[in-house]
């Protein structure tokens, strides 16, 4: 709230400028009309006059956009987004990659050409997200900043390794997230392919198949011999259809960023997933620090998109700084980005010297 001139505290009590002067005159306060109150004075005056004072909560964060709360009817289905978890060299690169190829139709020839750090396939007229970012630390960056971009994990285990430490840390990962898990059992042509081996070890870190009466579908495939990637696919739209995904196409946007660099020619170049509402070329953007108007957007097959609907991925240019992968945009109003952009700037440094002042107090308490 601002400053209170007397003529304001007149005109929200309905009272005339006069009563209020004569009121402050008792108080012992000499005031004109156009001179400002205090909070305490006023909230004097205005109990005199039998006018309940009520504290205000204090204004939002200016930092923050105001969250939209979507009324159930304008949801509507949204596809499934899906990282690939698992140990190094167990084949999350493989798996992707067939995946990616395996389900292009012939009017899309060429296929997926960009590496835009996700790709949405369509399988028996669904679709399907895939975040094709090292697993572990996009999850880690965007959990960080509380964001969530992923419906479902599939986690791959190689099935002549077995249970290796980043299996686990995926498995913890997605748990504390509260992410169901696909398990894909990989590599099963090798010789030493041994998945009841592999079930049995992921029992035990707390994942049971269903066949042993737990609750994890476990696939088996071979990402080298494109074997069980159908019934992969199939049941990530089953566990998709089970958990209703939805979303409001109908609103700002708002999303995650996925990956972002800057591009000698282009500027910075973001690949983004829309996670509510439509992006479309000319809205402004805001993430973090960094703002906007999108000036192009293409997906992954390098072709040109005027609208992301929620769960799509698409590459935008248009911001003026790089955004930082795992930070949330919203399509905001023209004037608001660069005022919250500013305002966050500020609440960084205020944040940043806050710290080294920390450090500095402790170094001099360390050297005393
Ligand atoms: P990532 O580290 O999890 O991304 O694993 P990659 O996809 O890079 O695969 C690691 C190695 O395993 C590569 O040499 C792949 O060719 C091989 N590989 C991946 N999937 C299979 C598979 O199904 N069968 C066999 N035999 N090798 C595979
Ligand atoms: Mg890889």
């Amino acid at each position: 709230s601002g400053p209170l001139s007397v003529k304001d505290l007149a005109e929200k009590m309905g009272r005339e400028v006069s009563e209020i002067i004569k009121k402050l005159m008792l108080l012992g306060v000499m005031a004109t009309i156009n001179q400002e109150v205090d909070v305490d004075t006023a909230t004097v005056v205005a109990e005199d006059f039998g006018v309940e004072v009520v504290e205000v909560e204090p204004d939002e964060d200016p930092t923050e956009i105001q969250e939209i709360e979507d009324a159930p009817e304008t949801l509507k289905p949204r596809p499934p987004v899906v990282t690939i978890m698992g140990h190094v060299d167990h084949g999350k690169t493989s798996l992707l990659d067939v995946i990616r190829q395996t389900n292009v139709t012939a009017s899309e020839a060429g296929g997926i050409t960009q590496h835009i750090g996700a790709y949405q396939v369509r399988y028996n007229d669904n679709k399907i997200t895939f975040l094709d970012t090292p697993g572990h630390e996009a999850f880690t960056a965007m959990r960080l900043r509380g964001a969530k971009s992923t419906d479902i994990a599939v986690l791959v285990v190689a099935a002549d390794d077995g249970v290796m430490p980043q299996t686990i840390e995926a498995i913890n990962h997605a748990k504390s997230a509260g992410v169901p898990i696909i398990v894909a059992i990989n590599k099963m042509d090798k010789p030493g392919a041994n998945p009841d081996h592999v079930k049995q070890q992921l029992s035990e870190h707390g994942i049971m198949p269903e066949e042993w009466g737990g609750d994890t579908i476990m696939v088996p495939v071979s990402a080298k011999q494109r074997m069980g990637i159908d019934d992969l696919l199939e049941n990530i739209l089953l566990v998709a259809e089970v958990m209703e995904l939805k979303a409001n196409p109908n609103r700002r946007a708002q999303g995650i960023v996925i990956e972002a660099q800057l591009d000698k020619g282009r500027g910075a170049v973001c690949t983004v997933l829309v996670q509510k509402g439509s992006l479309r070329v000319g809205d402004t953007i805001l993430a973090g620090t960094c703002y906007g108007k999108v000036r192009a957007m293409t997906n992954e097959r390098g072709e040109k998109v005027k609208v992301a609907r929620p769960s799509m991925p698409v590459e935008i240019l248009g911001f003026s700084e790089v955004p930082q992968a795992g930070e949330i945009i919203d399509s905001v109003e023209d004037n608001e980005a660069r005022t919250i952009a500013e305002k966050r700037i500020a609440k960084q440094r205020v944040q940043e010297l806050q710290s080294s002042h920390k450090i500095t107090l402790d170094d001099i308490f360390n050297q005393i």
